[in-house]
C-alpha cells in the first residue's frame, strides 16, 4: 500500500468514527415523537412535569414575566436584524404583550387580570429598554436606512432544526421511536472571519457566569450545532451568544401615607421607570449586555447525543411503568414553585388548559412530519 492509499484509508477510518461525518438522519419515516433541548431539561427537572407538559400538553394559564419578556425581545431583535427600524421593532414588543394579555383575558377572572396588567406594563418597559440599548450597541444604520448587525450577515432567524432521527453517537444506530429537533435563534456569516456561525440570544436575570456555565455543561449548544451541521452539510465554526440581563430595578412605590394607604397616583410612572432603566443600562452597560463565543466541540456533541439517547430509553421505560412524581421540597426549584403544583398535588384543574399539541415549537415540527 503506497503512502497515498494509507493516508486515504486513515481519512476514511477517521470519517467513520467522527460524528461530523454522519449523514443518515434524513431517511424516511422520521419518528413522530420529538426530543428537544427544553423537553430533555424538563425531564431531568422532574419526569412528571415532562409527562404533563410534553406528553399530555397541559399548560398552566398564567402570566409568565420571563417568557413574555424573552419572546418580545427575541421577536424585536429578529426584525431589527432583518433590516427594520427600531420603532418597528418596539411595536413588535408592544404587540407581543398585547397578544398575551388578550389571550389571558379570555381565560382568567377580571380581578386576576387587573393584577397582571399592573406587572405587565412595567415588564413591557423593561423589554423596550433592553431592545433600545441592544440596538445601540450591536447595530448600525446603512445608507439605505436599513438596520444591520455590525458583526453577522444573517441568513436565517428562528430556524426550525429537524426533525431528524435521534442517533446513538457510539453505535450510529438510528432511533425508531424518537427524533430530535429545536429552533435556533439565527445563523449567518461572520463579517470579519467569513465563517458560518450560529447566533443565540438569552434574556435573563442571572449573572453572566451562571449562564455561561449552564451552557458549557448543557446540551443546547452542541445539539443545535449538530443539527445545523446536518441541515447545511457544513458545521458552524462557533456560536455567538448574546446575553441581555433584565434591569435589576423595580418600579418605585410611594411610601405609605399617614392613613396607612399607599397612593397609587404618586407611584413611579411608566415613563419615569423607563428613563431609570435606560440610565442604569447606559451607566453599567458591561454588567447587563455581554457577547460570548461558544466553540463547536465534537466531544460536547457526542455527550449531548448520548444524553438524548439515554433520555429516550428512560422515557420509554416510564411510558410503561408510569412517570414518578417526587413531590416535596423538590417542587420548589431555583425559579420558584413548580407551575404544575396545584394540579400535581391536589388534582386541581382550575387554571390549566390542555392543548392539541405540546409547545408551539413542537407544533411546527409536527406539521413537518405529518
Ligand atoms: S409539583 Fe413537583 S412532582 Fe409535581 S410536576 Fe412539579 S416538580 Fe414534579
Amino acid at each position: 500500500m503506497n503512502k497515498n492509499n494509507i493516508q486515504q484509508s486513515k481519512e476514511k477510518n477517521k470519517q467513520k468514527k467522527s460524528i461530523f461525518y454522519i449523514d443518515c438522519l434524513w431517511t424516511e419515516n422520521i419518528p413522530k415523537r420529538v426530543l428537544t433541548n427544553s423537553s430533555i431539561n424538563t425531564f431531568y427537572i422532574c419526569p412528571k412535569k415532562y409527562d404533563l407538559s410534553y406528553n399530555k400538553a397541559i399548560y398552566p394559564i398564567k402570566y409568565n414575566a420571563a417568557t413574555t419578556i424573552g419572546s418580545a425581545v427575541h421577536l424585536a431583535l429578529d426584525f431589527l436584524k432583518s433590516g427594520h427600524s427600531l420603532e418597528f421593532a418596539i411595536l413588535k414588543v408592544v404587540e407581543t404583550f398585547k397578544d398575551i394579555i388578550n389571550k389571558l383575558e379570555k381565560l382568567l377572572p377580571e380581578e386576576d387580570l387587573d393584577k397582571i396588567k399592573q406587572y405587565a406594563r412595567f415588564d413591557l418597559i423593561k423589554a423596550r429598554a433592553m431592545v433600545k440599548i441592544y440596538n445601540s450597541i450591536y447595530h448600525e444604520t446603512n445608507f439605505t436606512n436599513k438596520t444591520i448587525d455590525k458583526e453577522i450577515d444573517f441568513k436565517y432567524f428562528e430556524r426550525v432544526l429537524g426533525p431528524m432521527h435521534l442517533v446513538n453517537p457510539k453505535t450510529l444506530r438510528l432511533s425508531k421511536s424518537f427524533a430530535i429537533a429545536g429552533k435556533s435563534d439565527g445563523e449567518g456569516i461572520h463579517k470579519k472571519c467569513h465563517k458560518t456561525v450560529s447566533w443565540e440570544l438569552k434574556t435573563t436575570s442571572m449573572e453572566f457566569s451562571t449562564i455561561i456555565e449552564n451552557l458549557e455543561f448543557g446540551i443546547q449548544m452542541p445539539l443545535y450545532q449538530f443539527m445545523e451541521g446536518q441541515h447545511d452539510k457544513r458545521y458552524p465554526q462557533f456560536t455567538v451568544l448574546d446575553i441581555i440581563r433584565k434591569p435589576s430595578i423595580k418600579p418605585l412605590k410611594k411610601t405609605k401615607s399617614t392613613t396607612g394607604k399607599r397612593s397609587r397616583a404618586n407611584d413611579e410612572t411608566p415613563l419615569q421607570y423607563y428613563n431609570r432603566c435606560i440610565e442604569l443600562y447606559t451607566k453599567e452597560q458591561s454588567r447587563f449586555f455581554g457577547r460570548y463565543i461558544i466553540p463547536v466541540s465534537e466531544a460536547n456533541i457526542i455527550n449531548a447525543l448520548e444524553l438524548a439517547w439515554n433520555t429516550s430509553r428512560l422515557i420509554k421505560f416510564y411510558d410503561t411503568h408510569g412517570y414518578p412524581a417526587p413531590r416535596g421540597t423538590h417542587c420548589i426549584g431555583p425559579y420558584g414553585v413548580c407551575e404544575y403544583k396545584s394540579l400535581c398535588w391536589y388534582d386541581d384543574w382550575d387554571f390549566y388548559e390542555q392543548l392539541d399539541i405540546a409547545h408551539e415549537e413542537l407544533g411546527i415540527i409536527a406539521d413537518k412530519i405529518r
